[in-house]
C-alpha cells in the first residue's frame, strides 16, 4: 500500500510514537499513574498557553470547553460580542444564544482578520464579554488578541478565545496579553485522537464564575477546581487520549515550543509562496494574517475536484466549510508536518492544476 500523506485540519495525523504511547494496560483515573499523566499535561499546557493559571482537562471535543466557558462566565441575558470571521465564530455566537445570552455579532468579510479597533467600538456599559476565534479554521485566518487583551484588561469585560486550532501551532501568551479564557483540543496541533479539550481561566474569569447563574452540571468549573489539586478530574476522563496528549507534549517540549511554532510558520509560508508561484489563489485577504496551522485555498468551483485528485495521489487534505465549501479546500500544516510534505503537496498541485485547466 502506498504511504499516505495527511495534511488535515483535525483530526490530524497521529505520529507512531504517540500511537504507541497508548498501548498500555487500562488504569483507574483515581490512581497515582493517572495523576502523573494529568500533572504532566497541565504543566506542559501552561507553557503552551503562556499562563500560570490552572489548565483543566475536560472530556469532550473542543466544543465542550467552549460550552464550559460560556456556562461558567455568564448569566442569563448577559450581553456579549462575537466577531464573526467564519464558521467557528458563528458557532460560538449560536452557542451563546442557546444559553440565553444577548449576542452582538460584529460581522467581518470572510477571509478578513477581525480588526480589534472595530470590535472595541461595540463595547457598551453592559458588555460582559468578547468571544473571539483565535484561528478561524474555515478561512485560514487568525485574529490578533493582544490589542483586545490590553484594552479590556482593566474593564469588567472578559476576553474569551477559542484557540482549538491554534494552540500548539500559533503563539499564545494568555497572561501577558490579558486573555481571560483560552480553549484548546487534543485532535488539532496536539496530534492526538479526539476526546479531550483544555481550558484555562484567569483570576478575573474565576471571580466572574462565582456569579454565573447559567445551568451546568458536568462542566461546573468549581468541581474541576476542587479535583485539580489532586491532579484528577471530577468524572472519568478519556484516559487513552490523555496518554496520547502527554506524549505529544513531550515531543513538543523536546523540539522546543519556539521551534515548533517556527516550523508551523515556515511550513505555511512555504506553502503559500508555492501556491502563489503556481497561480493558485489564497482565500485569506491579508497575507499578514494567514494562519500558520492551515491554509485555505481558493479555487472557484473546483474544490471537490482538487481534494479528490490529491486523494488519488495519496495526499489527504480537508474540504472547505460552508458557505465556501465549493470554492475552497484546506491544507493543514498543524501538528507533525515536515517541509518535505509541503513540497510533496505543491508538486501534486502543479500537475493537478494542469489537468483541471
Ligand atoms: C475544530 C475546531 C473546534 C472544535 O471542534 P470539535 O469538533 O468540538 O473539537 C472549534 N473551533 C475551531 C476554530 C476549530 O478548528
Amino acid at each position: 500500500m502506498a504511504k499516505t500523506t495527511q495534511l488535515l485540519c483535525g483530526p490530524v495525523y497521529i505520529p507512531p510514537r504517540i500511537l504507541e504511547s497508548m498501548f498500555k494496560d487500562s488504569f483507574s483515573h483515581r490512581s497515582q499513574q493517572y495523576e502523573t499523566v494529568h500533572s504532566n499535561i497541565v504543566h506542559a499546557l501552561q507553557q503552551l498557553f503562556g499562563t500560570k493559571e490552572n489548565v483543566y482537562i475536560v472530556t469532550g471535543s473542543g466544543t465542550t470547553s467552549m460550552e464550559m466557558a460560556i456556562t461558567n462566565c455568564f448569566s442569563e441575558g448577559d450581553s456579549v460580542i462575537v466577531p464573526i470571521t467564519g464558521n467557528f465564530a458563528s458557532q460560538f455566537a449560536a452557542m451563546c444564544e442557546a444559553f440565553g445570552l444577548n449576542v452582538d455579532r460584529v460581522q467581518f468579510d470572510l477571509g478578513e482578520t477581525a480588526d480589534p479597533q472595530r470590535i472595541l467600538t461595540h463595547i457598551q456599559d453592559n458588555t460582559k464579554g468578547v468571544l473571539i476565534t483565535h484561528n478561524e479554521s474555515s478561512t485560514g485566518v487568525y485574529n490578533s488578541l493582544v490589542e483586545l487583551g490590553l484594552a479590556l484588561k482593566d474593564t469588567s469585560v472578559l476576553l474569551i478565545t477559542d484557540s482549538v486550532s491554534g494552540i500548539g501551532g500559533l503563539e499564545m501568551k494568555m497572561d501577558d496579553w490579558g486573555v481571560d479564557v483560552v480553549i484548546a483540543a487534543s485532535q488539532k496541533c496536539l496530534m492526538s485522537p479526539a476526546g479531550l479539550s483544555f481550558i484555562s481561566f484567569s483570576q478575573k474569569a474565576k471571580e466572574r464564575s462565582k456569579q454565573s447563574n447559567l445551568r451546568k452540571y458536568y462542566l461546573n468549573l468549581q468541581d474541576y477546581e476542587s479535583f485539580q489539586s489532586k491532579n484528577q478530574t471530577p468524572r472519568t476522563p478519556a484516559i487513552y487520549t490523555a496518554l496520547a496528549v502527554q506524549e505529544s507534549l513531550n515531543m513538543i517540549l523536546e523540539e522546543g515550543i519556539d521551534n515548533v511554532l517556527q516550523r508551523h510558520k515556515s511550513n505555511s509560508i512555504a506553502l503559500i509562496s508555492g501556491l502563489q508561484d503556481l497561480g493558485i489563489g489564497l482565500f485569506a485577504k491579508d497575507i499578514n494574517f494567514c494562519s500558520p496551522t492551515l491554509t485555505c485555498v481558493y479555487c472557484s468551483g473546483n474544490a471537490v475536484s482538487y481534494v479528490n485528485a490529491l486523494a488519488e495521489k495519496n495526499i489527504l487534505v480537508s474540504g472547505g466549510l460552508k458557505p465556501i465549501n465549493k470554492d475552497t479546500f484546506r491544507i493543514g500544516t498543524m501538528g507533525y508536518v515536515h517541509i518535505d510534505d509541503i513540497h510533496l503537496v505543491l508538486n501534486a498541485l502543479e500537475s493537478i492544476k494542469r489537468t483541471l485547466n
